[in-house]
């Protein structure tokens, strides 16, 4: 359906007219046309064109699934991708050297980690929106269709709302998990480039807590963690162990860090007893950094000028 809505839909969301992407803002109970099994004449071929951004989650339950560390997987299954403009770093999953065709799928029977597939292929051909409008306080979820050539799953004689299509598909707990991410990122692009672009050190830190859990986890048992964040033993020990709560864990540590979101307690001066343990270093750091900005710009003022 074009007309203005789709219009607006498309200029809004930047999807450009050949895009099998449907122009049509869908929520929870609007109706979709769609059914999927293995009788399909089209079994496999979604599989044989994945082009699949993977989230955090999706990377925990695939990993535990192929008894993989983190650096494995990452290593194995995925290749980087910049979600934005300033490089934010996002990961997809890895396919065949020429096709994109999913390692994961086996031509007879099918997807080989059914029960651990991503978000994304348990959502298509729905596909998920995270948005925030201006000046909203938190981002709001909607829905798309995308209808490809390849997928005769639309022309089934089977009618459901995208609320019974997301509980057939098990996605809740993966949108749960990956909810406060989705903010994360979306807080990310809002900033754009207004506030400079961001450190390699910054992008780094975001990549270890949205794909990295062993990183990590040697990050907190690192022996200055707790010299700075004041954690209970209990929860702290509950991160050591739980993958899953480490990584939510992570999330929080990342808005804190990125964008000053004070969730974590800190531990009294730590700030100030770690800058004058490395305020030799720190300082070092500092001066090197104007010299490289006054090499690039002759006339850059700096704050203790
Ligand atoms: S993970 Fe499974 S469902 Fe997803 S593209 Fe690969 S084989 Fe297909
Ligand atoms: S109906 Fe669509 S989603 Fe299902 S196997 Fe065919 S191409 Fe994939």
């Amino acid at each position: 359906m074009e007309g203005d809505i789709g219009e607006q839909f498309r200029y809004q969301f930047d999807i450009p007219h050949k895009s099998p992407v449907q122009p049509i803002k869908l929520d929870g109970n609007s109706k979709i046309q769609f059914n999927c099994h293995t009788n399909v004449s089209c079994f496999n071929e979604c599989c044989k064109q994945a082009d699949l951004t993977l989230t955090p989650y999706d990377i925990l339950k695939l990993k535990d699934h192929l008894g993989m560390t983190s650096a494995e997987f990452l290593k194995k299954h995925t290749v980087p991708f910049q979600i934005d403009g300033q490089g934010l770093p996002g990961v997809k999953m890895r396919t065949t050297n020429d096709e994109p065709v999913c390692l994961l799928m086996d031509p007879e029977k099918g997807c080989t980690v059914y029960e651990s597939r991503p978000s994304a292929c348990r959502y298509y051909p729905v596909g998920l929106m995270s948005m925030k409008a201006f000046k909203a306080n938190s981002p709001e979820q909607h829905y798309f269709i995308v209808k490809e050539d390849h997928c005769q799953g639309h022309c089934e004689d089977n009618y459901l709302t995208v609320d019974e299509y997301r509980e057939q598909q098990g996605v809740a707990e993966y949108d749960e998990f990956n909810w406060p991410w989705y903010q994360l990122v979306l807080k990310k692009k809002s900033t754009g480039p207004t506030i400079g672009n961001p450190s390699e050190m910054s992008l780094d830190f975001f990549f270890m807590c949205s794909y990295d859990v062993d990183r990590l986890r040697k990050f907190i048992t690192s022996p200055n963690f707790r010299t700075v964040y004041d954690l209970e033993d209990d929860f702290y020990n509950t991160l050591v162990e739980d993958d899953y709560e480490l990584v939510k864990f992570g999330f929080r540590l990342c808005a804190q860090v990125l964008f000053g979101d004070k969730t974590i307690p800190l531990v009294n001066d730590a700030y100030e007893k770690r800058y004058e343990e490395r305020k030799e270093i720190i300082d070092a750091k500092f001066k090197l950094a104007e010299e490289l900005a006054k090499q690039h710009d002759p006339n850059a003022k700096f704050i203790d000028e």
